[in-house]
């Protein structure tokens, strides 16, 4: 949900997100989520086997009873603070303003969804009171770019679901930065019925905009957030084309090989910016004005330009001569000019093959004697092909 807030075009209907591939960075924060599922699972640790855990854990198996413990410290008060739910497959209705249990037979098993509900599963889910309840989120791994415990939109929607589904009136939220020694780190916000009913109406709205046809927003959200259409995302593909080498494309360049490569990744870069300008003038066209963030507007403007065309107008050169009388000279300027191209024109229609050559190097010479030819230099950046077949 986090990533809704930046942008949507990946949660569209017609949007496929590809299957990744896991990754062991992945696969190690899974078994970290099973091995503490498994200590939350239980009411007393002797129960949980050491070589289990460690295999979970990946850690050796000596070490597994120190960890168990060490978990065990600051996950125990929440586990006997009433009953726990491990693994809470939960769908939130927007329309509705309800949540459901979903119906799950593995892991992140969301084929029970209806149309308009947002799936979800909650690592750890404690119903403290009546109307009170704890939702906690175990993270794993480096966590660089988390975000405030109370601005997690994820856990925001989370809570609003088991407040739903349970009929609270008050959600606790937190996170449980879990170390590879098993220690935590707890952060916590507690979330009134006010908060959750913002939290509905934020919902509601995000889900509105989605079926608005969504276009990209790229930011450092794509790779903050963990993108799950990243691979599929043409906004992205497109900077992956602009910058097929390295990213961002550098502007210091001081070897020869990082001068080919930009230079390599300037049409690239050109050819991707061309699409965006066109993206953005689409969206603005689709959707109007977009704010920003100096509170200026970005809009669609007509506008229109004239110029004067009297190149063979007779009569518009005659109205132009009476309304300006002496001052049409100062407004119309009479100019002759030629080139090359023009010469080498007309001389095709006065002959042709060598005999037409002839004359136009005949007329370039005879305009060199009345020094009516200039010559310029300038430098200009260009491909040089095959150097030595063009010197021999
Ligand atoms: S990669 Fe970025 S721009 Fe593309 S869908 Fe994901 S978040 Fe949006």
């Amino acid at each position: 949900m986090n990533l809704c807030e930046k942008c949507l075009f990946w949660a569209r209907e017609d949007v496929v997100i590809p299957q990744e591939e896991s990754s062991e960075a992945a696969n190690a924060g899974t078994g970290k989520h099973f091995a503490l599922e498994l200590i939350a699972g239980v009411s007393n640790t002797d129960n949980v086997g050491d070589s289990e855990f460690a295999n979970l854990w990946r850690c050796e198996d000596v070490d597994a009873r120190a960890i168990i413990n060490t978990v065990e410290c600051w996950l125990r008060p929440w586990i006997d603070s009433g009953p726990v739910y491990c693994e809470l497959p939960l769908a939130y209705c927007t329309k509705t303003d309800t949540a459901r249990e979903l119906y799950s037979k593995s892991a992140r098993d969301y084929s029970d969804l209806k149309p308009g509900e947002i799936p979800m599963t909650i690592d750890l889910f404690v119903q403290t009171g009546e109307a009170t309840g704890l939702v906690v989120d175990y993270k794993t791994g480096l966590q660089s770019t988390l975000d405030a415990v109370g601005a997690s939109s994820q856990l925001n929607v989370c809570a609003l679901a088991v407040a739903r589904a349970f009929g609270l009136d008050e959600v606790r939220i937190a996170y449980a930065i879990v170390a590879d020694d098993g220690h935590a780190r707890i952060e916590e916000h507690v979330l009134d019925s006010f908060d959750l009913a913002a939290i509905a109406e934020n919902v509601r709205g995000i889900m509105s905009r989605l079926t608005a046809n969504p276009q990209p927003h790229p930011g450092e959200h794509c790779k903050a957030k963990w993108c799950p259409a990243k691979r599929v995302c043409p906004a992205t593909i497109g900077l992956a084309k602009a910058t097929p080498e390295f990213a961002p494309m550098v502007m210091v360049i001081d070897d020869a090989e990082t001068c080919a490569k930009v230079h390599a990744q300037i049409a690239l870069a050109e050819e991707f910016l061309v699409g965006v300008k066109a993206a953005v003038k689409d969206y603005v066209t689709e959707n109007g004005a977009v704010q920003l963030d100096d509170g200026s507007t970005l809009e669609l403007v007509q506008k229109s330009r004239e110029t004067l065309d009297i190149d063979g107008n007779d009569k518009a050169v005659a109205a132009l001569k009476k309304a300006l009388g002496d001052a049409f000279q100062r407004a119309v300027h009479v100019k002759v000019s030629t080139s090359k191209e023009a010469i080498k024109a007309a001389t095709a229609q006065l002959a042709k093959g060598k005999e037409r050559v002839a004359l136009e190097r005949a007329i370039v010479e005879e305009l060199q004697t009345l020094n009516a030819v200039k010559l310029s230099t300038f430098e200009t950046v260009e491909v040089v092909r095959d150097r030595k077949r063009k010197a021999g």
